[in-house]
């Protein structure tokens, strides 16, 4: 079993396609409170003003959106509001927790368990003296004590972090005790920084590998460079494995969801590749933005993205959960990773 970082991915069914809501304000009020301004000037310097030309150019309000590019995709850019999200594919969802305890427990075998709110996972690792918990989200690490009586008594004695970040580990602290605590070397260095109460500082780092023994049972922790963000490891427990913790969502992954997600970010990168090379600088720029290069970049980077966005939408939309939410993001990070990295 691995633990990583990975968008929540899943086949599924079809979704729904979201309305676009662009935000103008109102180009009447637009052209009368600009018109009339470019006509009080005419009347001061008395100029023979076209004043056909001069209402087109105040139609523009600097800074402000303008006509969407042509193309634009259906999915909402980022910061536009979002009328109707796509569904869920029922495939991306799992089993209900019981509001009544806040998590549901879920044996994975051989003494593994995966602890969930349906949003955040942890994991639990039993073993002949005590039991190892690999993070603890604030959102039920107070909760985690009553997940392990469960299955066992026996106490914590190990804390595993698989990243920095608080809405994973934030509840360390609250499980009391003065357990072992494993990380990355890159973690701790983060956490010192941090100096976070909530998140103890690791007793043991490591900087690649760390076979973590403890009675019959082991762990191994692995790093693999800068993912979700640096310091963020592999958890395996070695045997051939069946189940992904993601540390998201409301259930585990299979090697199906694995693949998915690697043909996905394959995708990503072709559409986003081709929309390089394929989209002419400066196209559709406003010619008083030709000597600004901040407005140059911006308008082609928006539209190698708008393209990317929109190579993946029909095969995408429906088969991943937030596709909506993500896909922007993704086309603009991997547009930029692929011009200058
Ligand atoms: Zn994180």
């Amino acid at each position: 079993m691995r633990h990583v970082p990975a968008r929540p991915t899943a086949t599924a069914q079809v979704g729904v396609a979201p309305t676009r809501t662009v935000n103008h304000m109102p180009t009447s009020r637009r052209v009368i409170t600009l018109g009339t301004a470019a006509l009080a000037l005419c009347a001061l310097f008395a100029c023979v003003a076209d004043t056909k030309a001069a209402v087109r150019t105040a139609d523009e309000v600097p800074g402000a959106a303008g006509e969407p590019h042509p193309q634009m995709p259906a999915i909402a850019a980022i910061g536009e509001r979002t009328g109707k999200y796509i569904d869920v594919p029922e495939t991306a969802k799992g089993p209900a927790v019981d509001p009544a305890k806040g998590y549901r427990l879920q044996d994975l075998g051989r003494g593994l368990y995966m602890v969930t709110d349906n949003a955040y996972q942890s994991m639990l690792l039993v073993y002949d003296r005590g039991v190892v918990v690999i993070d603890a989200p604030p959102a039920y690490a107070a909760r985690l004590p009553q997940a392990i009586a469960e299955v066992t008594d026996k106490p914590i004695t190990h804390v595993v972090y698989s990243h920095s970040h608080a809405d994973h580990i934030g509840g360390a602290r609250a499980l009391g005790g003065q357990p072992i605590i494993v990380a990355h070397d890159e973690t701790a260095r983060l956490l010192k920084r941090a100096a976070d109460p909530n998140r103890p500082l690791p007793t043991v780092a490591f900087a690649d590998r760390y076979t973590l023994r403890v009675g019959a049972q082991v762990l191994e922790l692995s790093y693999h460079g800068n993912a979700h963000e640096p310091g963020n490891i592999f958890i395996h427990a070695p045997l051939d494995w069946d189940t992904l913790v993601g540390g998201h969502v409301a259930r585990t992954g299979t090697h199906a969801d694995v693949d998915t997600q690697a043909e996905f970010n394959r995708d990503v990168k072709q559409a986003a590749a081709t929309a390089l090379a394929t989209t002419k600088f400066g196209v559709g720029l406003n010619p008083r933005d030709g000597a600004n290069p901040w407005a140059g970049f911006d308008n082609y980077i928006d539209r190698v993205a708008g393209q990317c966005v929109n190579t993946l939408t029909p095969k995408w939309s429906s088969r991943l959960a937030g596709f909506d939410v993500y896909v922007w993001d993704q086309c603009y990070a991997m547009e930029q990773s692929l011009r200058i990295e």
